[in-house]
């Protein structure tokens, strides 16, 4: 029988932030399959783990992918860690999920600190629907894609981002956002966890030299996207909006009434501009 394959949430910085149940596993399982074996034998320390790890990251994952899902198929338990919080989120590990499900390997979540959760539930944003964009494309043209979506978006939005990068990350976002609100988590979990809201231009003039792990929230566009057809009939002069109507057989009456909420008046201002 195949083992099983855990995928084991990790602190996202204070040490504490791990389940009971992520540890006994860890300990339990034959093999740990780390992106960032340093950082993970300072957990296994912490916590007196002795399990065997071996590196799984972007750059091996091919490669190894193979291998764990040999051993996975002769009856061994893996847990997969990343670096910090849950894995296969803007880490790696989604190659290996989709083959194991292709070789009917049982694939195991173990819940745990995931970085864009805690900084959604605390930034004040819309909790309701949100969506997540992970780490921008450097890719111009997919850049500028993204920004567009980000731009017209009626969901909390939510990116991942590299100190170095947030300088101008919040610049691009500058350049689409207006007035709309944003909050900064930073470092969470960490000594110097912090939250920074208001509209772009101000954090960017607050922020001078972005130190640390960073989460950029994006309040949701409030405006109604306009159909194509509602935007025709606001721009329409009167004379054209009526003959709109009239080509589609209504009368008079009820002509004035839709001009009336089409453009948000009342049906009497408009009934009075056809008299004069
Ligand atoms: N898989 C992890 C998760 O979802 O919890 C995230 C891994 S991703 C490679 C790393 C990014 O997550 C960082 O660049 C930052 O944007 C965010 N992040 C991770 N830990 C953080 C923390 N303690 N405070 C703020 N942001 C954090």
């Amino acid at each position: 029988m195949s083992g099983n394959l855990y995928l084991v949430a990790t602190p996202i910085g204070n040490l504490e932030d791990i389940t009971f149940r992520a540890i006994r596993l860890l300990k339990e399982v034959d093999l740990i399959a780390a992106e960032d074996t340093r950082q993970t034998l300072k957990l296994l320390n912490h916590y007196d783990i002795k399990t065997p790890f071996i590196s799984y990251h972007r750059h091996n994952e091919d490669v190894r992918q193979e291998e764990l899902i040999q051993k996975l198929k002769e009856g061994k338990n893996i847990a997969l860690v990343s670096d910090a919080g849950t894995p296969v989120i803007s880490d790696p590990g989604e190659v290996i999920v989709k083959e194991a499900i292709k070789e009917k390997i049982k694939v195991i979540p173990i819940p745990g600190a995931c970085a864009l959760i805690n900084a959604l539930i605390a930034s004040g944003l819309d909790t309701k629907e949100f969506v997540f964009y992970g780490f921008l494309s450097l890719n111009k043209k997919l850049r500028k894609e993204q920004l567009g979506r980000i731009q017209k978006e009626n969901k909390t939005a939510i990116l991942y981002e590299a100190p170095h990068k947030l300088k101008q990350t919040l610049k691009d976002l500058e350049e689409i956002l207006e007035n709309r609100q944003i909050v900064i988590a930073r470092e969470l979990t960490k000594i110097h966890e912090e939250f920074l809201r208001g509209t772009t231009s101000e954090l960017i003039e607050k922020y001078q030299e972005p130190k640390g792990e960073h989460i950029i929230l994006i309040e949701a566009n409030q405006e109604k996207e306009q159909t194509k057809e509602e935007k025709m009939k606001k721009e329409m002069t009167l004379e054209e909006h009526y003959t709109y109507y009239e080509k589609q057989g209504f009368t008079k009456n009820e002509i004035i009434k839709k001009i009336a909420k089409d453009k948000g008046v009342s049906k009497n201002e408009i009934y009075q501009k056809f008299i004069n």
